[in-house]
């Protein structure tokens, strides 16, 4: 199963530092337990700016290749933050590096949804998914924006409705196993008494 595992996160106050890492482990609640969800909806969205197919784009996105490393299903995350106020970027990545950046002037990471599709989105260059670097109409159903945006949609949808109790499992296993009670000391006393009562009664 797909997942992440923090390897660096360097450069932020330490407030933002612990929270990257608390967004780290729901986002791996999440792969854990929205995995059919996110392919589906890679799977049915149609991309633009590609000639992959969405398997392909799916593969790549659950591959943990970043920048051509071994598929291991796992994203090896590496965050960086930096301060730049006047650009109109809020993250990068560089050719060669499988490191993420964060312009920290131009953002809040208190907004989690955004920071979730932000991450998403950079994280979806490493593993080899582009856009055009230019704004062309469209370009905001490439494969970068658009997993952005999945995957930040069904983070939310799943901790908005498990912070509200709602919690449903994604789907039932067909073949539950049994599960067998045990009956409590007071069951198995009454279940005594019974016999007992069974035995002697009239
Ligand atoms: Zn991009």
């Amino acid at each position: 199963m797909f997942r992440i595992e923090p390897v660096s996160i360097n450069g932020f106050r330490n407030e933002d530092r612990n929270l990257i890492s608390h967004y780290v482990a729901k986002m791996n609640e999440v792969y854990k337990e929205r995995e059919e969800e996110i392919k589906k909806q890679i799977l049915a969205y149609n991309f633009t700016q590609t000639n992959e197919t969405n398997e392909e784009i799916y593969k790549k996105y659950i591959s943990g290749s970043e920048r051509g490393s071994i598929s291991d299903g796992i994203w090896q995350l590496k965050v960086n933050a930096y301060w730049k106020r006047f650009s109109s970027a809020v993250a990068y990545t560089n050719v060669g590096s499988d490191e993420i950046n964060i312009n920290m002037a131009k953002y809040n990471l208190k907004n989690e949804m955004s920071f979730i599709e932000t991450l998403n989105h950079e994280y979806t260059h490493l593993a080899g998914l582009t856009h055009t670097f230019k704004y062309v109409s469209g370009r905001e159903h490439s494969a970068p924006y658009a997993i952005g945006k999945i995957l930040s949609k069904i983070y939310s949808d799943y901790w908005e409705m498990k912070e509200s109790g709602e919690y449903v499992p994604e789907e039932p296993t067909p073949n539950k196993p049994v599960i067998v009670y045990r009956k409590s000391i007071f069951g198995q006393l009454k279940s005594i008494f019974l016999k007992f009562v069974r035995i002697f009664g009239t």
